[in-house]
């Protein structure tokens, strides 16, 4: 009963660092055992880490938002079908089969959490940043969005809506920031430069042209 009730209190005020270090124990353990048995090759996962690390990051996103800036037809594909409009720029796999795009408007901006755990759109984004799993992030955001915007930098006027988007296992957002002003002439691989993860997350824009590129 005592040591119950000690857990409990344990856990309740380390229950985060516990449980990320317990989890990446639990994981170690599981792929020597595995590795042990001859069941998967220790290089193959390094690799899939790597990959996810260096080579899938959220550069793929702003290829697809730019893309999306640039070519009305392929930002109404992204607005209808998501998932199709980002395979056929060769972005699929892993955490990104089914995909949506939400659109910022002048009237609202979109914000992407996953409240149940860390459901994040790799194929676009790469790995999530340690704060989105955070769980005042994924509780915040959902209670109340303008103050973690507000934390993140981001201030919109009080006449904005803001939409939170909770991702699943089944379906993974992805924000369409604006298009900054002073674009025009700019080319896919110039606007794709003005946008951040973060910004395709929610809790930041696009960023403005600078004044030798704009
Ligand atoms: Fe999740």
């Amino acid at each position: 009963m005592s040591h119950s009730h000690h857990h409990d209190d344990h856990d309740h005020h380390h229950e985060h660092d516990n449980r990320y270090s317990d989890m990446q124990a639990r994981v170690k353990a599981l792929e020597t055992l595995l590795a042990e048995k001859g069941l998967i090759d220790p290089a193959a996962i390094d690799a899939i880490v790597e990959t996810y690390e260096t080579k899938i990051g959220p550069r793929n996103g702003a290829a697809v938002v730019a893309k999306a800036w640039s070519d009305p037809d392929f930002a109404e594909w992204l607005k209808q079908d998501a998932t199709d409009a980002i395979a056929s720029l060769g972005f699929t796999g892993r955490q990104g089969e089914h995909m949506r795009a939400v659109f910022n408007t002048p009237d609202t901006h979109n914000l992407v959490v996953c409240t149940l755990c860390s459901c994040y759109p790799w194929s676009v984004l790469g790995l999530p940043p340690v704060w989105y799993k955070a769980p005042a992030y994924r509780s915040r955001a959902v209670i109340n969005p303008r103050a973690v915007l507000e934390e993140f930098g981001l201030t919109l006027p009080s006449t904005k809506k803001i939409r939170v988007w909770d991702s699943t296992a089944e379906l993974r957002y992805l924000v369409i920031p604006e298009k900054p002003a002073g674009t025009e002439a700019m080319d896919e691989a110039q606007l794709a430069a003005l946008v951040s993860r973060d910004a395709m997350i929610g809790t930041a824009i696009a960023g403005q042209p600078s004044e030798e590129t704009a």
